[in-house]
């Protein structure tokens, strides 16, 4: 089954999109838990960062310099923070990776 970052993804279900590229999307968190709280999540469904391998390298720095082109276009690229769950116990609740981008500006 899709996740919802997929459904989100493919328009299934509506949601504030802040940036798009091939193979990254950054929303907006439905829950915010700063001023700004983005999820930066690869078009790619992978579960968990356990479950990345080698091919997703450029991937993975891809939601990097998304955070850095995001940051820079939202005039908060001196005052935020990253943060990815991994698993349940670090509160991880959807299973498909992303990176929350938090910041008080
Ligand atoms: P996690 O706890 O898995 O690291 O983070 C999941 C995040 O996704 C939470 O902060 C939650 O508020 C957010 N979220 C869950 N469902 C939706 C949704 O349908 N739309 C958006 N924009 N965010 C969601």
């Amino acid at each position: 089954m899709a996740s919802i970052f997929t459904k989100i993804i493919q328009r299934e279900i509506p949601a504030d999109i802040v940036y798009e590229q091939d193979n990254i999307i950054v929303i907006r968190d439905i829950n915010p838990q700063a001023k700004t709280h983005l999820l930066i999540i690869p078009k790619k469904e992978i579960p968990t960062l356990n479950d990345i391998v080698d091919d997703d390298s450029e991937l993975m720095s891809d939601m990097f310099l998304a955070a850095k082109k995001v940051t820079k276009d939202l005039g908060i690229d001196e005052w935020y923070s990253l943060r990815l769950n991994v698993w349940e116990k670090w509160g991880q609740e959807v299973f498909h990776i992303h990176m929350h981008l938090l910041s008080d500006i």
